[in-house]
């Protein structure tokens, strides 16, 4: 794949296209390979490092550096939320998890009635669902679950919880369970291999450290957009299309748009940002659970998520992550000696999550990006609804590992301990505040502030992703989903551009 840094090209180039996108994660990618697959001029501006497969090398410090927002230091406004998204050339696809779930038909329907989505069927995604898993390769069964997976598993059986087998994307895997710092093999089938490669076969032209500054607007149409290169604002290079495609991700999005200025007569642009708010609980056995090889999540429970959507409790996703040491050290809210003694227990140590849903409730509303010198910041507040979820979670996911065997479990929280048995932990966790700063919460999955919906008063695009106030700019990633949708996005992601785009 040719790849282009920005900082290479003349700024007297000619840098007319049909279709300009910005951001080159899942919605990003699959959008540019559509529209070169209808024989339109494309450029894919990212303003990730141009980085590939042979470039990623299996240490921490230099992947969060070079393939993640901010470092992967990315925080709420408050500083409670740790945020995890990808800077990347093929964006999160590059660096998450392989986790391949359609959208739950539950959140479709909810989507259907309350926003007037009504192509958003499974029965009209199906086709897109099916075409986006051809494509990257989505299947089960490829790999034998690691320990770290197979406790939750275990645990929950014993707990009396359903759970199952979590289809990932790859072809070849090694099981190595470097995911998280970029599939060292090529074997991820991120939009790195997939979709970039593809376009760029069909003529896309991809141009990273490319930083989309703002869209100059005219009346009711873009006539371009400013972009620089990364690190060096004082260049500014002017794209320009007939359609611009902003695919930049939930925060990128509405961070660009209000970055341009456009209308936004309702105040709708930034609002209903949703990010599955994530809880963790600690575990030490006795047996070595090595949570930093193998695939990193292949076991899953949904048992703790309320079929019915407006009924009281939020609920949440079981999974597990993958431990590598500096992901830990940075998780764990304790410091000194207390850290240090959990630190050496690293090849002992799982860890469950609990992503809890958002989006259904007045309640949980979500958070909203704003602007601060130009920087976004997603500002998501915590509300007593949310937190009874956040404290049945740590309940559940601590007996359940405890039920597998755990010497010792521990909730991530500032004032967590560690505690041996499920009368401790009952009394422990109902202790616990669960407010913002106190308890870690973590998210991977930023999704919304460009949020569709047929009611401009609620809504940022119309329901074909278009934006409501200028023709030719549409939107095409994660940052459409009106709500959370309660489950990992990637493959709604690419279901929802696939069928937009045809
Ligand atoms: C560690 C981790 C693990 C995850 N695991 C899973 C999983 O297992 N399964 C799953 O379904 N999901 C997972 N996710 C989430 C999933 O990867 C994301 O939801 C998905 O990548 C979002 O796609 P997107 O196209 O909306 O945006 P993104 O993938 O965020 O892509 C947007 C791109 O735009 C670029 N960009 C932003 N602003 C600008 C700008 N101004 N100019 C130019 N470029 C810009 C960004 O650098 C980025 O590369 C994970 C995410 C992370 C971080
Ligand atoms: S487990 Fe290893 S080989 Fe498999 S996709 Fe992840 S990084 Fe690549």
């Amino acid at each position: 794949m040719i790849v282009q840094s920005l900082k290479d090209i003349s700024l007297t180039s000619d840098l007319n296209f049909d279709v300009v996108v910005v951001g080159s994660g899942p919605g990003g990618s699959l959008s540019g390979l559509k529209a070169a697959q209808q024989g339109k001029k494309v450029a894919i501006l990212e303003m990730g490092r141009p980085l590939q497969t042979k470039d990623f090398v299996l240490d921490e410090a230099t992947a969060y550096k070079n393939l993640y927002q901010e470092a992967a230091g990315r925080t709420s406004l408050d500083g409670a939320i740790t945020i995890l998204q990808g800077r990347a050339l093929g964006g999160g696809s590059t660096i998450n998890w392989t986790s391949s779930f359609r959208t739950p038909e539950l959140t479709l329907k909810y989507w259907q009635k309350y926003f007037g989505l009504k192509d958003l069927s499974m029965e009209k995604l199906l086709p897109f669902f099916k075409e986006a898993e051809s494509l990257i390769g989505v299947k089960d069964g490829e790999i034998t679950p690691n320990r770290n997976n197979d406790l939750l598993a275990e645990g929950l059986s014993k707990i009396g919880a359903k759970h199952g087998l979590i289809k990932r994307n790859v072809r070849g895997c090694q099981n190595l369970g470097y995911c998280g710092l970029g599939c060292p093999v090529g074997a991820k089938q991120s939009a790195l291999v997939t979709s970039l490669p593809m376009a760029n076969k069909l003529g896309a032209e991809i141009f990273c450290d490319a930083v989309a500054e703002r869209f100059i607007w005219k009346n009711s149409r873009v006539e371009a957009l400013e972009v620089s290169v990364r690190g060096l604002q004082n260049q500014k290079y002017i794209f320009k299309a007939k359609t611009f495609i902003c695919a930049a991700g939930a925060i990128g999005s509405p961070a660009l748009l209000l970055r341009s200025k456009v209308a936004d007569p309702y105040e709708t642009l930034g609002k209903r940002t949703f990010i599955h708010p994530t809880t963790i609980s600690g575990a030490i056995f006795k047996e070595k659970v090595e949570a930093y090889y193998g695939a990193p999540q292949t076991v899953y429970s949904d048992h703790f998520l309320p079929t019915k959507l407006e009924e009281e409790a939020a609920g949440f996703k079981l999974e597990v992550p993958p431990i590598h040491p500096l992901l830990l050290a940075t998780s764990l809210p304790i410091f000194g000696k207390d850290h240090y003694e959990l630190m050496k227990n690293l090849p002992y140590i799982q860890a469950t999550i609990a992503l809890q849903r958002d989006g259904f409730h007045p309640e949980s509303q979500g958070g909203r990006v704003i602007l601060k010198n130009g920087r976004p910041f997603l500002d998501y507040k915590f509300t007593p609804y949310m937190e009874k979820a956040f404290r049945q979670s740590l309940l559940v996911m601590g007996e359940a590992q405890l039920a597998a065997g755990a010497y010792e479990v521990m909730p991530i929280h500032r004032q967590g301990l560690r505690v041996k048995s499920l009368g401790a932990l009952l009394k422990h966790v109902n202790e616990l505040s669960m407010k913002a700063l106190e308890l870690k919460v973590v998210s991977a999955h930023v999704m919304g502030g460009c949020a569709m919906g047929a009611r401009p008063q609620e809504s940022v695009t119309d329901p074909s992703g278009r934006f409501h106030h200028l023709e030719n700019l549409v939107i095409r990633d994660g940052s459409l989903f009106p709500t959370g949708i309660g489950t990992n996005p990637m493959l709604s992601i690419m279901g929802l551009v696939g069928q937009l785009s045809s």
